[in-house]
């Protein structure tokens, strides 16, 4: 009591161990309907399948690919280490050339800064090629919030963004469409007959975005690299749109995460072919471009072509937070090859949009929980079978399994995992720590506690059944 008024105290009850995050309850519901989903299953089984096949000609042109492999992971790990230098040298030698870096500690900082530099330059018309740092943060959709027009130059990206949809995929985007579902996704959006064939879309596509590279003010890009001791970006692409974006625009702004940076242009010769070879099998892209700051106009040769200005906008975003936690952080050496997502049954299974989340895969339930949080998506790192194949394939040896289940351990003991999911694993430690506790539970008792609450493995599977006797008390007995 004080001043003779009664003092309220309020006790905050933590009730979230008995509520599903929403996000997980969406992914469990999606996981469920798609796996089932067997026009889906047949989609991805025929790309990806298509998809294995290039990659096994593009791996046999190598003649040691797993020292080349050794090699590309030693790399990026010793600029994982070195994070800090290489970033800070990167920023000065792009400087040098007439660039401009802009640090951007979130999405919501790095939209400020696009959408600025948007305004300062009166654009009307962003023209933009393949990058999934744009998707993480949303640049599309606050494009179209300040009435500027952002339009996808890359085929897969472009089909998508008509579609009214994300990247399916990091690589490829429009993986989860047949030829037949773009044909009649174009017949419905600009009338083209409803059989065209990939050829003629792509003609079709051709012709219209010819003219808006030649009207927009800005062009958006990302990074494949960013090679530290020349200030330069690479930029790698099949279709050349990406060439266009930074090459008709006068203003060229290039949006990538931290951990893009590569120590020298040396190593970019191993880097870029094994990102080829993993992402889609070819020995080199059709396109590699090296930007090192906008158009010359000085010196003795001035260039005429080019941006007048270009911007790096250098994204954390979460990259810090996974960091600073060992040994997930060796996440940080992805090159964002893709490879991890066509090699894993989840994802062969779920799909790409049950994820929720720009990186989809393995490699995204590594890295998402850093980036957005264990408690909304600590159950991704959950959704895998730890089969080991995911890490077998990456070009940069990731251990992606086991680091999933480094986030497994991290989910448990940051609460995140669910305390009922605690209390049922330290119930099964105990009762699967010594064969005679399993075996004094009678099979209708297990069955019981198994069958009565909500079936586990969803509606479509049955629960499998006890047997009455363990196969070690049968064994006894009739011995
Ligand atoms: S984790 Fe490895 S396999 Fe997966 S996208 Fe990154 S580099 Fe490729």
């Amino acid at each position: 009591m004080q001043g003779g008024k009664a003092e309220i105290t309020t006790v905050q009850i933590d009730y979230s161990y008995l509520k599903m995050s929403l996000v997980k309850k969406e992914f469990l519901q999606k996981a469920r309907k798609t796996a089932f989903d067997r026009r889906h299953r047949q989609t991805l089984r025929f790309n990806i399948s298509r998809y294995d096949a290039a990659v096994a000609k593009g791996k046999a042109t190598y003649g040691n690919l797993a020292l080349a492999k050794a090699r590309a992971a030693y790399i990026k790990q010793l600029t994982v280490n070195n994070l800090h230098d290489c970033l800070l040298q990167f920023e000065e030698n792009l400087t040098a050339h007439g660039g401009t870096v802009i640090w951007a500690e979130n999405a919501t900082e790095a939209i400020a800064a696009i959408l600025k530099l948007l305004h300062e330059h009166n654009a009307h018309t962003v023209v933009k090629s393949k990058s999934m740092t744009t998707e993480e943060v949303d640049f599309n959709e606050h494009a179209a919030t300040a009435d500027i027009e952002s339009l996808e130059t890359d085929l897969g990206e472009y089909i998508v963004q008509l579609a009214g949809e994300k990247p399916y995929h990091i690589v490829t985007p429009a993986m989860h469409k047949s030829k037949e579902d773009i044909a009649r996704l174009f017949h419905d959006k600009f009338g083209t007959p409803p059989d065209s064939t990939p050829e003629t879309i792509t003609a079709f596509v051709r012709q219209l975005l010819r003219d808006k590279f030649r009207h927009a003010e800005v062009g958006v890009t990302g990074a494949n690299f960013l090679i530290a001791d020349s200030g330069a970006i690479a930029v790698t692409e099949n279709e050349g749109n990406a060439l266009m974006t930074v090459s008709f625009p006068k203003i060229h702004i290039a949006v990538a995460g931290i951990e893009k940076v590569i120590p020298s242009l040396e190593s970019l010769g191993l880097l870029w072919p094994l990102l080829a070879v993993h992402g889609t099998g070819q020995r080199v892209t059709a396109y590699n471009s090296i930007i090192s700051g906008p158009r010359r106009t000085d010196g003795e040769a001035p260039e005429v072509d080019g941006p007048e200005k270009m911007y790096v906008i250098l994204l954390d975003n979460g990259r810090s937070k996974l960091y600073g936690r060992l040994p997930q952080a060796q996440a940080l050496r992805c090159i964002r090859c893709g490879a991890c997502l066509n090699a894993c049954p989840i994802y062969k299974n779920i799909g790409g949009y049950t994820y929720a989340a720009t990186y989809s895969g393995p490699i995204g339930s590594v890295i998402t929980p850093f980036y957005k949080g264990f408690a909304d998506y600590g159950h991704l790192s959950f959704a895998c079978t730890v089969c080991g194949r995911c890490s077998e394939v990456c070009p940069v040896s990731l251990p992606l399994h086991r680091l999933l289940l480094f986030n497994r351990h991290d989910a448990v003991e940051q609460g995140t995992a669910g305390r009922m999911w605690g209390m049922a694993m330290n119930a099964a430690r105990y009762i699967l720590g010594k064969r005679r506790r399993m075996d004094r539970i009678p099979g209708r008792l297990k069955n019981a506690a198994f069958l009565a609450g909500k079936n586990m493995l969803g509606a479509r599977k049955s629960m499998p059944h006890f047997a009455e006797h363990s196969f070690s008390q049968m064994w006894k007995h009739q011995r």
